[in-house]
């Protein structure tokens, strides 16, 4: 084990591999999704592992330490598993994370199923990887432990003697106090929160709900600061917590988007459909990202508008995730309803209103949709931040339009570019279609230039260094104020 001081320990749910069988062999794919590309370099520079669960169970007998170290062997850090068994599964992964956090996180409790059974399982298994950190990490290792799975991850440590310095950032919302209150763990998971030194979320409206329900909760706490980086103290401890949007990689998907294959792949989705302009939606089939409403939206600004007939076309593209959870059996089979009664409401010779795709792409063919589609619809009903927004504006032309809902992460920083609606709203949304299709060429360049620019500079290595910077810094006096931070002042532009 490398015990050099100071490494960086990264803990998320899974690690950012996929491992596929390929010819009867195992192989693993590297990840790429947008923490990787940040945390590669940083991992790298100080040395480090990441901890997380590699998507396969105890039962499904794998030589891991054979595979994972062929796959790191060049990447200056390594990747250490925590393995599950299938009940594990089960109930900390489908069951407590994504039937009762998820779905209250996002505002929507209705989705919520409090099976009593799950919380003693999400105990078990964040104490799994608390075991993990403690086997694996040098005592002066910084541990970084990322999102709503592993909300115990510091409580752990703390009840086994480890010392280590911890931070934790949530990267899906975080819930008002009158829907916080539903929970019936509120108070571990809140007195689990405080036992991390760092804490941050996306918003600032995130985290103005968490310093609602610590006040409303929390007996004795007392909160300081008014910085980006504020304190909580706490049973004689300084707990920090404090507000930092994620971001993307802007340069490499400009970069990317402008290669020659991604250019003749984005010719040939419009020559396919031609005389008309595209919108395009992508999303995760999931309840939250709205994925109905918006539909509907679509239908009802083709009810209104007759003049978009013929002239516009959804591309819809959902990418299939948790289909063993039964809500998200039951969306699916609701998207497909509608996107049937609309075509088959609206479709003439040589024009289908909705183009529906229920697979994931390839980059190339995802960067050939943002680069060629003329608007973005994303329109969750709520989102931590929302990357495939910031991702069209970094990869699209120069004069695509943005339709933002207003309880998007994103919505904070692309406010004054992008065209926000309220997703529960469908006349709205369905004016917001309207306006896009009708939107001046002078006033669709300018809105692209705003997202982009605030998009370049609140990116992903910003994010990376501020959250760094602000768990080791001495004090916190060198943070700004939140107004300097957030010039917007007010919350994801809601007035
Ligand atoms: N994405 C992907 N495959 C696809 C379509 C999208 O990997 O076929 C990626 C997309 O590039 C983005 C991520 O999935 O980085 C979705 O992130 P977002 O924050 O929008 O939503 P999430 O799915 O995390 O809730």
């Amino acid at each position: 084990m490398n015990t050099s001081e100071n490494r960086l320990v990264v803990v998320s749910n899974r690690l950012p591999i996929v491992i596929e069988e390929e010819d009867g062999d195992w192989r693993l794919k590297p990840g790429t999704g947008g923490l990787v590309t940040a945390l590669a370099p940083v991992l790298r520079n100080r040395g480090g592992i990441w901890i997380g669960w590699p998507g396969i169970t105890e039962e499904e007998e794998l030589d891991l330490d054979r595979i994972l170290a062929t796959s790191t062997k060049d990447s200056g850090y390594s990747l250490k598993p925590v393995l599950l068994t299938s009940e594990e599964r089960d109930k900390f992964y489908c069951g407590f994370s994504n039937e009762v956090i998820w779905p209250l996180f996002h505002d929507l409790q209705g989705y919520c199923n409090f099976d009593p059974n799950y919380w003693a399982v999400y105990e078990r298994v964040n104490r799994k990887f608390a075991n993990a950190i403690a086997r694996y990490a040098g005592k002066d290792d910084f541990v970084w432990v990322h999102d709503y799975h592993l909300m115990n991850v510091a409580k752990e440590l703390n009840q086994m003697g480890k010392t280590f310095k911890t931070g934790f950032f949530l990267h899906i919302p975080f819930p008002p106090l009158d829907i916080f209150l539903k929970l019936p763990w509120r108070f571990q998971i809140l007195h689990a929160l405080l036992e991390y030194d760092l804490i941050g979320f996306q918003t600032l409206r995130d985290r103005r709900n968490f310093v609602q329900c610590i006040k409303a909760l929390i007996k004795g706490i007392v909160i300081r600061g008014k910085g980006q980086v504020a304190t909580a103290r706490f049973e004689n401890r300084d707990i920090r917590f404090g507000t930092f949007p994620i971001g993307i990689d802007f340069h490499n998907f400009a970069m990317d988007a402008a290669k020659p294959d991604v250019a003749d792949k984005a010719w040939y989705i419009h020559e396919d459909l031609p005389k008309s302009k595209l919108i395009l939606g992508v999303d995760r089939l999931d309840y939250t990202k709205g994925i109905p409403y918006k539909l509907r939206a679509f239908e009802n600004a083709l009810e209104r508008y007759p003049d978009l007939h013929n002239q516009v076309r959804l591309i819809q593209i959902v990418v299939p995730s948790r289909e063993d959870i039964p809500k998200y059996q039951a969306l699916k089979l609701d998207i497909e309803h509608l996107v049937g009664e609309i075509n088959g409401k609206y479709t003439q010779s040589g024009w289908v209103p909705v183009h529906y795709l229920f697979r994931s792409l390839e980059k190339t063919e995802l960067l050939a949709y943002y680069r060629t589609a003329e608007v973005a619809m994303v329109t969750p009903l709520k989102d931590g931040m929302n990357l495939v927004a910031m991702e069209y504006c970094a990869s699209s032309l120069e004069d695509g339009i943005l339709i933002l809902s207003e309880f998007a992460g994103a919505a904070a920083q692309l406010q004054r570019g992008a065209l926000l609606v309220n997703p529960y709203d469908i006349e709205n949304m369905a004016d917001a279609i309207h306006q896009a299709f009708h939107m001046a060429q002078n006033e669709r360049l300018l809105r692209m230039r705003k997202l982009r620019r605030a998009i370049r500079n609140r990116n992903i290595f910003r994010w990376v260094d501020s959250f760094l910077r602000a768990a080791i810094a001495k004090n916190l006096d060198n943070f700004p104020l939140l107004e300097d931070y957030f010039p917007e002042k007010d919350m994801n532009g809601i007035p």
